[in-house]
C-alpha cells in the first residue's frame, strides 16, 4: 500500500543550510503556504530564503485531499451571524480570490497537474442538518454564491439532501508546487531542506537560529509551519486545536459521477477523484478526531474501507494515509503580524482543513504586509483579533480540553511490557515516571518518556499511524520518539528499560 498519492511527483531536493547569511525576508515551513508566499516575494525581487525542516511540501500539503473549493463544510451561515454579512462577503471574496489566483497561475505555466472544476457537494441524511443545509443555502443567496439546494447526489448511500457550490475545482498540489519552487529559484530565492529552525531572536537585527546552529539575520520572518514553532508570547498554544483525518484510495467498479462532496454528519465523510494514467482512484476521507484523542480500539483506515467497499464498488485500495489541520477559535485562519510585539514576524495558520485556498490568501496577503501594499482581508484574517463571543466559548472549550490531557495523560493506566503483544504499545509507570512502549513485529521493545518537548503535555499512542501523538498542539513523534510534525522542535527523550 503506498502511502498519499501526491508524494508520487518527486520535486527536486535541496541541500541543508550550511552557513550563517542574512536576507529580506525568510520564510519557516516548506508546504504551499511557504512555497507561495516565497513564489509572491521572489517574483517582486525580495530576497527570500526558505527554510524547511524535511523535504518541501510532504506535510500536511503532500497528504491533504487538495479540492480548491470556498466551500468549507457549513461556515457562510455562521459567519454571517458572528461577523455580520460585511465579513462573511470578504471571506467569500478572499477565497474565489484564491481559485482564482490557482486557475491563472496553472494556465499561466501550463501545469499539467489535473486541474479540474467541479461543482462542490455538502450533503446530510439528518433532519437537523437539513435544516443547516437550508440555513446555509440563504447564506449563499445573501452572499451571491452560486447554488443551490438538490434533493439527490449520485451515490447509494442514505441522504436527505445537499448544498451545490458551482463549479469549485481540484488539482494535485504537489505537481503544482514543483513549478512553482522553479519559478522562485529563476527569481534568486534559496530553498534549504532538512533545516530546522529553532529560535527567532532579537538583538540589533532579527536572527533566525536554526538547529545546527546557523544563523540567519533577516528584516522579516514568515513563520508558515502551521502550528508556529515559535509563539513570542502570543498564545497560540491556547487558541488552535489540531484535528488529524484519513484518507484511502481505491479504483471501483463505477464510473466516476464527477463532483467533489462532503458530509456534514459525524463521522464526516470527503469524496473527490484523481485520473491517474488509465485509472480513475476515488479518494474517500474522514474519520477526523483530535490530534492524540483517537479512539484506541477504532482503526480509520478500516472504517473507510468498509464504507467504500458497501456503498463506492471499490475493487483495489491503492493508497492510504492521515494528516493533520488546525482550527482556530473563531474558525477563521490567523494570517498576519505574530503580535504587536513583533511585527515583523508573521504566521499564516488554521485552515480548518482548508488549506488550499486559505494558503493563497495567505501567501498574497503576507507579500502584501511585507512589501506595504494594501490589502482588504487584513483586518479580517489579523491574528490578534478576539470576537467574544465564538472565541470565549471555543478557548473554554479547548484549553478545558487541554487541561484535562495535562491531567489524564499522567494518570494513564500501568500496563506491563511482558503483557505487551507485538505491535502495540502501552504507557507504564517506573520509579514514579510515565514510561511510552512500543513493542514492535519483531518483539522488539521501543521506549521514550511520552512528555511532549514542545510544552510539556503527555503524548498518546495512534495506533494507525505508531506514532505519539500529543493531544494539546498536535506535535507527533514516531516509536522512537524522532519528531514528525507538529510544533515540537526536539525528539522525546528515548529511554531503555
Ligand atoms: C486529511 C486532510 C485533508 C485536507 N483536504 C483539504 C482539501 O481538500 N482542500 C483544502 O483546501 N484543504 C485541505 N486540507 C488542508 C490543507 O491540506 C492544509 O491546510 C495545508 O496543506 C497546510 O499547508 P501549510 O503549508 O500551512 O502546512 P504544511 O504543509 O504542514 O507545511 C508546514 C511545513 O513546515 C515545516 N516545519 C515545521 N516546523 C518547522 C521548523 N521549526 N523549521 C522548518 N520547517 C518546519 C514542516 O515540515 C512542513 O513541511 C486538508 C487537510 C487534511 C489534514
Amino acid at each position: 500500500m503506498h502511502t498519499s498519492i501526491w508524494l508520487d511527483t518527486e520535486i527536486k531536493p535541496f541541500q541543508p543550510l550550511h552557513d550563517s547569511l542574512q536576507t529580506d525576508v525568510t520564510i519557516i515551513g516548506g508546504g504551499i503556504t511557504g512555497v507561495l508566499t516565497a513564489y509572491h516575494l521572489a517574483k517582486q525581487g525580495v530576497k527570500v530564503v526558505l527554510l524547511e525542516r524535511d523535504r518541501l511540501s510532504q506535510s500536511t500539503t503532500g497528504h491533504t485531499t487538495a479540492k480548491i473549493t470556498a466551500q468549507h463544510d457549513l461556515i457562510y451561515d455562521e459567519l454571517i451571524q458572528h461577523f455580520g454579512e460585511e465579513n462573511a462577503s470578504l471571506y467569500y471574496q478572499s477565497q474565489k480570490e484564491a481559485m482564482a489566483f490557482y486557475h491563472k497561475t496553472i494556465k499561466m505555466f501550463q501545469i499539467n497537474c489535473h486541474y479540474q472544476q467541479e461543482h462542490a457537494y455538502l450533503y446530510t441524511n439528518q433532519p437537523n442538518n437539513r435544516e443547516k443545509l437550508e440555513k446555509e443555502s440563504e447564506a449563499y443567496q445573501k452572499l451571491a454564491i452560486e447554488g443551490t439546494l438538490v434533493d439527490q447526489i449520485p451515490f447509494s448511500f442514505p441522504h436527505l439532501k445537499a448544498l451545490r457550490m458551482n463549479t469549485q475545482a481540484q488539482f494535485d498540489p504537489r505537481t503544482f508546487l514543483k513549478t512553482i519552487v522553479a519559478e522562485i529559484e529563476k527569481y534568486q530565492g534559496h530553498i534549504y531542506e532538512r533545516t530546522t529552525a529553532v529560535d527567532i531572536d532579537y538583538q540589533s537585527n532579527t536572527i533566525v537560529r536554526t538547529a545546527r546552529g546557523h544563523n540567519i539575520i533577516t528584516d522579516n520572518v514568515v513563520v508558515a509551519t502551521q502550528f508556529p514553532f515559535y509563539e513570542g508570547k502570543a498564545f497560540y498554544s491556547t487558541r488552535m486545536y489540531p484535528s488529524r483525518s484519513y484518507v484511502v484510495g481505491f479504483t471501483s467498479s463505477e464510473a466516476y459521477p464527477g463532483g467533489m462532496y462532503l458530509d456534514v454528519d459525524q463521522p464526516i465523510r470527503s469524496i473527490r477523484h484523481v485520473q491517474k494514467e488509465d485509472k480513475t482512484i476515488w479518494l474517500l476521507g474522514g474519520q477526523a478526531h483530535k490530534t492524540g484523542q483517537q479512539q484506541q480500539h477504532a482503526d480509520p483506515y478500516t472504517e473507510l474501507t468498509q464504507f467504500a467497499n458497501r456503498y463506492l464498488r471499490s475493487q483495489a485500495f491503492h493508497y492510504q494515509w492521515s494528516a493533520q489541520d488546525y482550527e482556530t477559535l473563531d474558525k477563521l485562519p490567523y494570517i498576519g503580524a505574530l503580535n504587536k510585539r513583533h511585527p515583523n514576524v508573521f504566521v499564516a495558520t488554521g485552515y480548518r482543513k482548508w488549506g488550499m485556498t486559505n494558503s493563497a490568501v495567505a501567501a498574497q496577503l503576507l507579500a502584501d504586509l511585507i512589501v506595504g501594499k494594501e490589502n482588504p482581508y487584513k483586518k479580517l484574517y489579523q491574528p490578534q483579533r478576539f470576537h467574544a463571543d465564538p472565541d470565549l466559548k471555543a478557548f473554554m472549550r479547548n484549553n478545558s480540553d487541554v487541561a484535562t490531557e495535562f491531567i489524564k495523560g499522567k494518570l494513564s493506566k500501568t500496563d506491563r511490557v511482558e503483557q505487551l503483544k507485538p505491535n502495540s504499545s502501552a504507557k507504564i509507570k517506573h520509579d514514579g515516571k510515565t514510561i511510552g512502549v512500543y513493542k514492535d513485529d519483531d518483539d522488539q521493545l521501543h521506549a521514550v518518556d511520552p512528555t511532549c518537548t514542545h510544552l510539556g503535555c503527555e503524548c498518546n499512542w495512534n495506533q494507525s499511524e505508531k506514532s505519539w501523538d500529543c493531544p494539546c498542539h498536535g506535535s507527533r513523534f514516531n516509536y522512537d520518539g524522532k519528531v514528525i510534525e507538529g510544533p515540537a522542535t526536539k525528539n522525546l527523550n528515548k529511554l531503555s528499560l
